[in-house]
């Protein structure tokens, strides 16, 4: 099945998540690829638990958090496309 979009970020990272918000704004529609089987990259896979104290506007937040909440500030006003568990190669 062949689908259209008008971008694909490869990587479901605290980047590639936020990427699709911005998109999202400008109306436009991305497919987002990740190799993992869920989103957040390092954040969620590597350090769910661990406080992160970086982020502007937030004292702190663990890797799970940031990334719950980067999901759920694209869900608030767009829909996301999802493809896991597979891997670009270039
Ligand atoms: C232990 C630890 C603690 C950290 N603590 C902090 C902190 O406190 N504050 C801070 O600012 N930063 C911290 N960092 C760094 C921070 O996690 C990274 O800067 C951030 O995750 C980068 O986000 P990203 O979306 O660019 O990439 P990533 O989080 O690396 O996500 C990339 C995603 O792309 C996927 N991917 C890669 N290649 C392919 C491919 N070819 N095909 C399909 N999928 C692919 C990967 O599976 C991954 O899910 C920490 C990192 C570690 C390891």
């Amino acid at each position: 099945m062949i689908e259209k979009t008008d971008v694909v970020i490869i990587g479901a990272g605290p980047v590639g998540l936020f990427a699709v918000f911005e998109l999202g704004l400008l109306n436009i529609n991305c497919h987002l690829i990740d190799n993992l089987d869920k989103v957040g990259g390092q954040c969620a896979e590597l350090y769910p638990e661990k406080p992160i104290y970086d982020i502007p506007s937030r004292p702190v937040v663990t890797g799970q958090e940031l990334t719950d909440e980067l999901i759920k500030q694209i869900k608030k006003k767009f829909s996301i496309k999802l493809v896991m568990l597979v891997t670009i190669l270039v």
